[in-house]
């Protein structure tokens, strides 16, 4: 598939996608809510033809483009998160939702601390889908450098870690240290964060939940009991946005 942008009699660009296609045998064009603009290009047609072709049923286009810009009207407030604010880290985010004709998602962050998804906006599921995506990126950096500094307050080595969106889990630690973190650690309060890192990093020691291994983490985590016992179910009570289907 190719995309490239049309030049609309307003001024404005479309993108627009050509897909080839062995079977066709005519040039086609489709104007969908999630596709965008979709042309059909059969056998033996040129890119010329089909650019010749297009601006052809620019009347076509210009009578449907409205009506397919109507399904993508920004979602209401209900659905989707007007802020993110990660307590993790102390960042808040303002979230703008701008609807264009583009079928994909765009993220952009501004000096201001707005973060503006782009696109096809009118789809909740696929806004849902970017914040999660937008965070888990946020988080790998900075759940990263938290991870760093922890390791060498504690003297406690690891090989690598990653991010990823575990539906239960918190965090993991395999027999090689390599400890998996779950992005929505930043959702959570910074002691909780601390706490969770420092366990998985004991875990580099002690893989297990000897008796061994909690006096290694109190020592780092005196009032770990408590946070522990506070983190039980806080999984549940993450935003929507966090919550996949
Ligand atoms: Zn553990």
């Amino acid at each position: 598939m190719n995309n490239t942008h049309l030049k609309l009699p307003d001024g404005r660009s479309l993108p627009f996608t050509i897909r080839p296609n062995p079977r066709a045998k005519y040039l086609r064009m489709h104007l969908s809510v999630d596709k965008g603009l979709v042309v059909t290009q059969p056998p033996g047609v040129t890119a010329q033809q089909l650019l010749h072709w297009i601006n052809s049923q620019m009347g076509w286009i210009t009578t449907h483009l409205p009506k397919v810009e109507q399904q993508t009207q920004p979602p209401t407030a209900t659905t989707l998160p007007d802020r993110l604010e990660f307590p993790a880290t102390g960042a808040r985010f303002r979230l703008a939702y701008v609807p264009t004709a583009h079928h994909n998602i765009a993220t952009d962050l501004a000096d201001d601390g707005t973060l503006t998804l782009s696109g096809a906006v009118g789809n909740p599921e696929h806004c849902r889908y970017v914040l999660r995506e937008w965070t888990k990126n946020y988080a790998r950096h900075h759940l990263g450098q938290m991870l760093q500094q922890l390791a060498v307050q504690t003297g406690l080595g690891y090989v690598s870690y990653s991010v990823k969106g575990q539906a239960t889990r918190w965090g993991s630690c395999s027999s090689r240290g390599n400890i998996n973190l779950n992005y929505k650690l930043v959702l959570l309060p910074v002691a909780w964060v601390r706490y969770t890192l420092i366990h998985e990093l004991c875990h580099t020691v002690e893989m297990n939940h000897s008796k061994q291994f909690w006096a290694l983490v109190a020592k780092f985590v005196p009032e770990y009991k408590t946070i522990h016992a506070q983190m039980k179910g806080a999984m549940q009570h993450l935003p929507d946005w966090t919550k996949i289907g």
